[in-house]
């Protein structure tokens, strides 16, 4: 099953590391409100610090997420949650947009990638939303070494 989550505005780090894994999340951009909430898909989890918004009474799940660190804040939700590695889609969607980028020919990217990315790389995606182009590169792989420690 895909989860999707909804993190508020001091969660920003955990936020896009769970984009990087591939999950849906909008991240709010100020202290979110109880009609906020309310606003969004009761199947999001909601990722919150804030005790009041926890305690808030809606039908949502919500994660009271307690560590300053992002990478201990991603434990906690995979902890919470029951995320195992096979839940994991690394690079699926933009990490700007928050929607899947699509594969994109490499002769469509010539003049949107540095030239010694052009002549090392031959699989480009693209995000329809803001056009950024992705290609597999050192920061998948340092992605790939956070998330191995997370279960580890
Ligand atoms: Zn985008």
């Amino acid at each position: 099953m895909p989860y999707a989550f909804v993190a508020e505005a001091t969660l920003g780090k955990l936020a896009r590391w769970l984009r990087i894994m591939g999950f849906d999340t909008i991240y709010s951009p100020a202290t979110p409100t109880k009609e906020w909430i309310e606003d969004k898909d009761k199947t999001r989890i909601l990722l919150t610090r804030t005790r009041k918004v926890k305690d808030l009474s809606n039908a949502q799940t919500r994660i009271f997420i307690v560590s300053d660190k992002p990478f201990e804040q991603l434990k906690e939700v995979i902890h919470s949650v029951g995320i195992v590695p096979e839940d994991i889609k690394l690079f699926f969607r933009c990490l700007r947009c928050n929607i899947p980028i699509q594969p994109i020919d490499k002769k469509h990217v010539q003049r949107l990638v540095p030239d010694h990315i052009l002549e090392t790389h031959h699989l480009f995606q693209t995000c329809t939303g803001c056009g950024r182009i992705y290609w597999p590169g050192t920061h998948t792989e340092n992605s790939r070494e956070v998330i191995k420690k997370l279960f580890e």
